[in-house]
């Protein structure tokens, strides 16, 4: 279960809105770090050398005027200051002699004499270096350089506090990038969902159209922002669809009942010269016939798709009464009993003695006729024709269960359409309202019909329906 919601939250974009954003955020920072971190090591670098520089023209200019013993003395007194291990100083005089004795156990691996001089000989400018001595934790920084004509002196400072403020600096952006993108993850999670909400609504509306409530809209907020607007013009879309449907449906229902009367005209003439006409050839005698067999037809579409248009829209009168479920469908049962065995097909009803309901009992008849007749008709020679009725106290269920064609799963919101029939060589009798009229009677009564099927295996119809009817 939760995994399934994991692997569902991977194909959102709300998702991978936040990791995206999140992403961007963290490269950027670093980036944005690297640079200041950069900038600031160079500030700190320069601060030192600066120090430095200054420091050799301090001791040069002490050179020239209070002579050697005083520049010795400084030395002694900045060593002790600032300890042996922080800085360090070494002296050489004209003879390339090496002047200071002090203490260096803390500075292993300085340069060697003649390496120093050949470099301070080489420039006129102080020789600054970075020293990354072995076995020392922190590195040096120090500057080497002439003071007066004869002397050379190279002096230099540890960098650990300025390691340690750069060590501060990283410390501080490490942990407010976690910071960041610890809170940074739901906070972006929770902007991204409630950016993404309205297109969350319009998906839902849009199944619930789909599923057949074609009068559903989106609640369009009042700020005018791309969501609103797409909300809109789902709505507006939705309008025109509607208008377009319900504009057929009444030129259906018009042409309808403008066909009604002439065909029951013609029907009238064929069955009298039938009945009455003078005896003419056979072929008027068939004529005859068959026109009157094509308008029963004929009138039975046109009356099919008159019923509907009045049930769909409310408009039928329903006569509801006190009446038996159980006793209406042992009745069909009985009715349909022929045609089954014409087809060899055994019809059992599994029905309580009594099912008293308030319905209207000639809308009810047609619709059961409508479903035993389906299921005889899309049920093979041998198969099982099964009536129930499962009576859960308020509602009433009337299942007819076969074990015929079937119907695929594309095809079984389409089969409740009017004049929409699977089998595209339309090898049965029919005309593709039946299921839209037992429909259309069962809604006007406040039920439903659902369906349950497997092809090849069978279909199961399902009519469910109020036992309580207001009045109508
Ligand atoms: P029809 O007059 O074609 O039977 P219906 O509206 O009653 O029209 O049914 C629509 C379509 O649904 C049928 O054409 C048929 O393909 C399919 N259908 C209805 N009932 C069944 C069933 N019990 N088993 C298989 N298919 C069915």
């Amino acid at each position: 279960m939760f995994l399934k919601k994991l692997r569902n939250l991977r194909h959102t974009l709300a998702l991978r809105l936040t990791l995206w954003y999140g992403g961007i955020f963290a490269v950027s920072s670093i980036v944005a770090f690297s640079i200041v971190y950069g900038l600031l090591a160079a500030v700190v670098q320069e601060r030192t050398d600066e120090e430095l520089e200054d420091d050799l023209e301090e001791f040069a200019s002490m050179m020239s005027t209070e002579g050697l013993a005083s520049v010795r003395e400084e030395i002694a007194a900045e060593v002790l200051e600032e300890e042996a291990t922080n800085v360090f100083f070494r002296l050489w005089g004209p003879d390339g002699r090496e002047l200071l004795g002090p203490d260096l156990s803390s500075w292993p691996g300085l340069a060697e004499t003649n390496e120093i001089l050949s470099k301070v000989d080489s420039t006129e400018e102080p020789l600054l270096e970075t020293l990354d001595l072995p076995g020392r934790e922190h590195g040096a920084r120090a500057v080497a350089g002439r003071i007066g004509p004869n002397f050379v002196l190279q002096f230099g400072q540890s960098t650990e506090d300025d390691e340690e403020l750069m060590a501060a600096f990283r410390n501080g952006f490490l942990i407010t990038l976690a910071a960041v993108v610890l809170l940074g993850g739901p906070i972006g999670w929770f902007m991204a969902r409630r950016a993404l909400r309205g297109v969350d609504e319009v998906t839902r509306t849009a199944n619930e159209i789909a599923a057949g409530a074609l009068d559903k809209r989106v609640a369009v907020g009042s700020q005018g922002d791309e969501i609103d607007r797409l909300a809109q013009a789902f709505n507006t879309m939705i309008d025109r669809i509607q208008a377009l449907i319900v504009g057929m449906r009444e030129m259906t229902d018009n042409l309808a009942h403008d066909l009604r009367s002439p065909l029951a005209r013609i029907r009238a003439s064929a069955e009298m010269a039938m009945i009455n006409g003078n005896p003419g050839t056979q072929d008027e005698a068939t004529l005859a016939a068959n026109t009157t067999e094509e308008c029963d037809r004929l009138l039975e579409i046109v009356n099919a798709t008159l019923d509907i248009a009045e049930a769909e829209s409310g408009a039928a009168r329903l006569n509801i009464a006190d009446i038996d479920l159980a006793e209406i469908v042992r009745d069909a049962c009985e009715l349909f009993q022929t045609i089954a065995e014409d087809r060899k097909i055994t019809l059992a009803a599994d029905l309580p003695e009594h099912c008293r309901i308030r319905g209207d009992r000639q809308k009810l008849q047609r619709v059961v006729a409508n479903l035993l007749d389906n299921a005889l008709k899309y049920t093979p020679v041998g198969g099982q024709v099964t009536a129930r009725i499962l009576d859960e106290g308020a509602q009433i269920r009337l299942s007819i269960e076969d074990t015929g064609v079937g119907i695929s799963p594309e095809e079984k919101t389409r089969i409740f359409e009017r004049f929409y029939r699977c089998d595209p060589s339309r090898s049965e009798q029919g005309n593709g309202l039946g299921l839209s009229l037992a429909l259309a009677f069962a809604r006007a009564q406040g039920g439903s019909i659902s369906v349950q099927s497997a092809p090849g295996e069978g279909s199961t119809f399902t009519l469910a329906i109020p036992r309580l009817q207001r009045s109508g």
